[in-house]
């Protein structure tokens, strides 16, 4: 099978955007044009990450609203347990539920610098959610292990104990070395975790930026990375090019391994993911 080959027949691919809430009108108007360049490719959900710091919870709030009402896509909000009382979560999930806001990314948290050692986890939100509605949860995945993690079993045991209490899927950590990828899913089916594992793809154009992310994420950035943006430090145009090629070459080898389903970390701009899921296929549909 050639690759062309395999392209031209795929099928059934489904898409989900991830954006963050917007912190000035600049911003607030490039999100909401990437949410109506990006509506028309139908995505099966949309999600709307959630910052730890005061005030920011509301802001997450407020994207799902207007998502809500300006659109027809499912909108999905990120909610983090760790600086939030159980009684807290449950308000809020039931306030959810009370407006039609029936799929949630279920996360832990990243801790605030100098935190004890945590006690609570990302499967006592999960449960929570159980608890209080119907919820579709999604949950976090770490091809390359999670930095707070004592090693990569102990790691997906964790991811193990979310799906059986209740995540309808998980979605990874974005990732550059699509070998750990294919692993890890490997290594999931053989623990029996059922669920889909959704890539998580980041499609790159501020390369310094993402070399200092990566390095606190424990995500490994590849020789073959280093040298497609070398030289071109002062050069964002054709860093666009190069980070949507980068992308699209992983997607092709991912389809190929059989992954039907992506979710793009589109870090609020549309270009790239939108140029990617032409590639997969993924079209807008009119009407
Ligand atoms: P958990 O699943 O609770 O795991 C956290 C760590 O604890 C892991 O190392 C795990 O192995 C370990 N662990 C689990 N249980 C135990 C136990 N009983 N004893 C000891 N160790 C244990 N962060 C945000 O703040 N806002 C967001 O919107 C957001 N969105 C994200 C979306 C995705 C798709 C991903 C992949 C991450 C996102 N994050 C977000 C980052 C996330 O909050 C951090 O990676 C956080 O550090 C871990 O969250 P988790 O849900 O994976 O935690």
């Amino acid at each position: 099978h050639s690759l062309n080959e395999s392209l031209s027949q795929l099928q059934d691919i489904n898409v989900s955007f991830e954006f963050f809430p917007p912190n000035t009108p600049t911003m607030e108007e490039t999100l909401w044009n990437s949410i109506k360049r990006l509506a028309p490719l139908k995505p099966k959900f949309v999600s709307v990450t959630y910052g730890a710091n005061s005030g920011v919870r509301d802001k997450t709030h407020a994207v799902i609203d207007k998502i809500h009402a300006e659109t027809d896509l499912v909108a999905a909000p990120h909610l983090t347990l760790v600086d939030a009382s159980d009684q807290e979560l449950r308000e809020l999930a039931r306030d959810y539920w009370n407006k039609g806001v029936k799929q949630i990314v279920a996360l832990r948290g990243d801790l605030p610098e100098g935190s004890p050692k945590p006690t609570r986890f990302a499967v006592d939100l999960v449960k929570l959610l159980r608890e209080e509605g119907d919820f579709d949860i999604s949950v976090a995945a770490y091809p390359e292990v999670h930095p707070d993690a004592p090693n990569a079993q102990a790691d997906l045991v964790n991811l193990k104990r979310k799906i059986d209490a209740g995540a309808n899927r998980a979605i990874t950590q974005f990732f550059f070395d699509v070998e750990s990828y294919l692993r890890f899913r490997d290594r999931c089916v053989a623990a029996g975790i059922d669920v889909e594992i959704i890539p998580g793809i980041l499609p790159v154009t501020n390369f310094n930026q993402l070399k200092k992310f990566a390095g606190m994420t424990n995500v490994s950035v590849p020789n073959y990375l280093y040298g497609q943006f070398e030289g071109l430090e002062n050069d964002p145009e054709t860093r666009k090019i190069v980070g949507a090629n980068v992308a699209i070459d992983m997607v092709k080898v991912l389809s190929r391994e059989g992954v039907k389903d992506f979710h793009f970390y589109t870090l609020n701009r549309a270009e790239l993911s939108y140029a990617i899921c032409h590639t997969l296929g993924v079209r807008p549909t009119l009407g």
